[in-house]
């Protein structure tokens, strides 16, 4: 038979994971969700039968037939060997967003800002989280942090969208780019570009550390943040905290044809069974499904019921409290509360107003192509020997550049050690050594003239440097882009 309802992906997970998502499905079923569900094994069970990521293939099947994926916290098992559920799925299926509302339940939820209503949009793809990472010498360790263009793109112009769809007036971006140029650098300027396209939201940009700041003292004053994946991790649990609400909270996982919907807590194995656990924050999580999937109305009458039954007293024993709770309640009791009360407002709390369904749908990010030249390498190398002394390595080094290439600089953690380094510097083993073209021009700040290189230089360099007993542990190629300098200056450079 035909029918309207779209068909999700459920999976019960771990600890009060199946609590939790009974009570959830049997408030959706009550409120008219159009919806079907195929049920799938992740987590533990998975683990057990010995697959590493915590799904079974059969399970991806599922999951990449219904697109939408609303799951129950699972438990990590302990030790090495397993890789996490989420980073998996995040990433496999292309959840470039990662997006967290916190709002303050007050005084329900104690905490000390009762206006507090924001949505922080993370991207969930890219940054430090590649995994990227080397031990290079014996002291020196690298994470690499890639962020791509149309990453950029993607959860910019979606926080735009978000900001739209929910309207929400504003949207802050934060990023460090007064330290890291050319990441975030390009995170901000995809930022300033795409708000041209949003004449309607306001906009403004905070260094991080300040908006952190700001966000813990005056998180009132935010409304949507677009972040980089590590600050959106960090700046997620602020705002949650002083939410009050971390019980409350639901998250959403965002690709262009997939997302995942769940609580941002965990399984709590502690009351796992007892009927304990409070199912707000999957129930929260899948009233972000509903709207995603244009289930507005849907929503906004959980919503409503669910406030309704908070302003009630109708509490379990996680947010229980002598001034404002009238009836303790367990997980699936407080779902029969609710239940009970859709169709109804709150009184105490502003009633939820979704308006009609709109669907988010962003544009694909351009390809752009460039013209690239290459113009040096830098060289890292491993060196302990002389004391380490930079100008021993310097003069050895310079000589090994000629004929084709010549030294520019030497740093050692970006500070400046050879020529002219400042004496006393405290000098790991781990140098990176910059080299040009024998001929090229490349002044401070302005690429004036230059001679491009070719692969071939690169080669033999490192071919001169390895015969004289050099430990070249990586290189970077130093490029042109359409003319423009693709690499940061050294120090001193
Ligand atoms: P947790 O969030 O499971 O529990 C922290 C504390 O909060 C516990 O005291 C718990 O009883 C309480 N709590 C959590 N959710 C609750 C709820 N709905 N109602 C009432 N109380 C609740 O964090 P944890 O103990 O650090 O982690 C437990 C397991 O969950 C670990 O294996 C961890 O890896 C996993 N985890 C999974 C996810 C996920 O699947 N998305 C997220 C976080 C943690």
């Amino acid at each position: 038979m035909q029918t309207n309802k779209t068909k999700i992906t459920v999976a019960y997970g771990d600890g009060i994971g199946p609590e939790i998502m009974t009570a959830t499905l049997a408030i959706l079923n009550a409120a008219g969700a159009e919806l079907e569900y195929d049920v799938i094994e992740v987590g533990e069970k998975a683990y057990l039968k010995g697959h590493l990521t915590g799904i079974t293939p059969e399970s991806w099947d599922t999951l990449q037939r219904n697109k939408i994926f609303l799951k129950s916290p699972i438990t990590t098992p302990q030790g090495g060997g397993f890789n996490s559920l989420n980073v998996t799925i995040r990433k496999t299926l292309g959840l470039f967003a990662n997006v967290r509302p916190c709002k303050s339940f007050s005084p329900f939820v104690q905490s000390h800002f009762p206006k507090l209503d924001l949505v922080i949009v993370r991207e969930n793809e890219e940054d430090l989280y590649a995994g990227i990472e080397h031990q290079q010498t014996s002291e020196v360790v690298q994470c690499l942090k890639l962020i791509s263009r149309p990453g950029c793109e993607n959860i910019v112009r979606y926080a735009f969208e978000y900001a739209r769809a929910n309207n929400r007036k504003e949207v802050t971006c934060m990023s460090k780019d007064n330290i890291m140029k050319m990441t975030d650098g390009m995170f901000h300027r995809i930022f300033d570009e795409i708000a041209q396209e949003y004449p309607d939201i306001k906009t403004r940009h905070l260094i991080i550390d300040i908006g952190s700041a700001l966000l813990a003292d005056r998180p009132e004053g935010f409304q949507v943040i677009v972040t980089l994946n590590l600050y959106g991790d960090i700046i997620s649990d602020i705002a949650a905290e002083v939410a009050g609400s971390v019980g409350f909270g639901g998250s959403s996982n965002i690709g262009r044809n997939f997302a995942m919907f769940e609580a941002i807590h965990g399984s709590a194995p502690d009351i796992a069974g007892k009927d304990l656990a409070n199912p707000s924050g999957l129930l929260n999580g899948a009233c972000m499904m509903l709207v995603h999937l244009g289930q507005n109305k849907i929503a906004e009458r959980i919503q409503n019921a669910w406030l309704k039954t908070i302003e009630d007293g109708i509490h379990t024993g996680d947010i229980a409290s002598a001034d404002y709770t009238k009836q303790r309640v367990g997980t699936q009791a407080f779902a029969q509360a609710l239940i009970e009360r859709l169709g109804q407002k709150p009184t105490q709390f502003a009633p939820v107003d979704l308006g009609e369904g709109k669907l988010i749908n962003i544009k694909q990010p351009e390809q752009h192509t460039v013209n690239k030249q290459l113009v040096g390498v830098d060289v890292f190398i491993d060196w302990s020997e002389d004391n380490r002394n930079a100008n021993i390595l310097g003069d050895k080094i310079t000589a090994l550049a000629q004929p084709n290439m010549q030294l520019k600089i030497i740093d050692n953690r970006g500070v400046l050690v050879y020529p002219n380094g400042i004496k006393g510097v405290f000098c790991s083993n781990h140098w990176r050594c910059r080299f040009v073209s024998a001929d090229a021009n490349v002044e401070k700040n302005t690429v004036q003239t230059f001679a491009t290189i070719q692969h071939a230089d690169i080669y033999q360099l490192l071919q001169r440097l390895t015969e004289a007993g050099i430990d070249c542990i990586k290189t970077e190629n130093l490029y042109l882009l359409d003319g423009q300098r693709g690499y940061s200056l050294a120090q001193g450079e």
